[in-house]
């Protein structure tokens, strides 16, 4: 058997193929040396805006900035409450922390592995302000439920869509969702720039407004600060990258979910579990992630095989050493904590081919029959 390296991701290949745009790119801010805040990015913004079907997008340095700029925007901080999930990137919870408003988590749905929407409404207090769904994986959470649950005690929805470029909820874009969307640019994210990167999107053009003030030292005019600011502005070349790529998002995006849907059909008769796509959702697959009850073995046996693989997450949020103040233990959130033992990302990426895909699975198949995996317990869909 021929060995075949099988990275997680291939930036290089992406480069690859955009690499004179992106160049040109790059060289007309040079020429420009319009840095900060220079053409590019409100090229961007509007671009962006657009093609999230939304109003207007702000330019920020991160996804975790966008997060903790529209909390801020709010006017959210000490006293305040905001729901988010156990089973997400650390930065969503960062993001309440760092406008010291008390992160309040709910478990998540084991077919989705999105927000367990039952759970909402058990946790809603007077001090509750905001929920933050995640489109985890580059599926849509099922915002209908949450966004009834939310005008009903009159809370804001804001989307964590750093992992959802271009994905569809009912045939509406991630980002034209809720009040306001956070979306990250980090390198390997759907959309990457070459460096950090990240955009609010919103209709609502007064928290724009506001948005734009507080990252920017809290000027709209130089050197007259209307309020107290920060410093958490879009990089003109990160916006310039960032124009190049836009145009390819769609295309990059339905070849990832070619290769999610070849990954299915050949994963079939085999003891893992598969994502789950229910109807109201088109994922844009950031993450292809499956289920086995012998995750870490299988990880180890691919490796020998050169199969790159990562864990999205290994520990969920609430048994993170960083939030022991928030109180929660394990056994409060069973369904994250199990999927953290049991998920596997495998490669994913718009360039990834047919035969590495082949043997990807092959290799799986090789696992299973080695150590006679058995599948784990498969559960039933919720919701509508
Ligand atoms: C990547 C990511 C973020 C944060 O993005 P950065 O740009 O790295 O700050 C937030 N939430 C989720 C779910 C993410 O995947």
């Amino acid at each position: 058997m021929k060995k075949i390296e099988v990275p997680f991701v291939d930036l290089r290949a992406q480069y690859a193929s955009i690499k004179e745009d992106v160049d040109e790119a790059i060289a007309n801010v040079l020429a420009r040396v319009d840095f900060v805040l220079g053409e590019a990015v409100a090229a961007f913004e509007s671009a962006f805006a657009e093609y999230c079907g939304a109003k207007t997008a702000v330019g920020v340095d991160s996804g975790y900035s966008a997060l903790e700029l529209i909390l801020r925007a709010y006017g959210i901080g000490p006293g305040d409450e905001v729901i988010t999930v156990a089973n997400t990137f650390v930065a969503t919870v960062l993001a309440i922390t760092a406008v010291g408003a008390r992160p309040i988590l709910v478990d998540v749905d084991p077919d989705t592995c999105n927000m367990d929407v039952q759970q909402l409404e058990r946790v809603i207090s007077t001090a509750t302000r905001a929920i933050i769904p995640v489109h985890l994986y580059g599926q849509p959470a099922h915002m209908d439920p949450i966004l009834e649950i939310a005008r009903y005690y009159d809370l804001r929805v804001i989307e964590d869509a750093c992992q959802a470029h271009g994905a569809f909820y009912k045939g509406k874009r991630a980002g034209s969702l809720g009040d306001a969307a956070a979306f990250s640019f980090y390198p390997a994210k759907n959309l990457g720039a070459y460096g950090d990167g990240g955009a609010v999107v919103t209709n609502d053009l007064d928290l724009a407004d506001r948005i734009r003030l507080l990252r920017n030292v809290g000027q709209r005019v130089k050197y007259r600060h209307e309020i107290k600011g920060f410093n958490h502005r879009l990089d003109t070349l990160q916006a310039a990258v960032l124009c190049v790529k836009l145009p390819q998002l769609d295309a990059w995006n339905a070849a990832r979910r070619r290769i999610a849907e070849q990954y299915n059909q050949l994963l079939a008769g085999l003891p893992v579990i598969t994502p789950l796509e229910p109807d109201w959702a088109t994922s844009v697959y950031h993450l292809y992630v499956i289920r086995t009850n012998q995750r870490d073995e299988m990880q180890r046996y691919l490796r020998e095989w050169g199969i790159a693989t990562g864990l999205h997450y290994p520990t969920p949020v609430h048994l993170q050493p960083a939030f022991a103040d928030l109180g929660y233990k394990p056994g409060d959130f069973p369904v994250s904590e199990r999927l953290s033992s049991e998920i596997l990302s495998l490669p994913m990426y718009p360039e990834l081919l047919p035969e590495a895909v082949e043997y990807v699975v092959e290799a799986i198949g090789a696992f299973a029959t080695d150590v006679q995996l058995s599948h784990p317990a498969v559960t039933t869909v919720t919701g509508d």
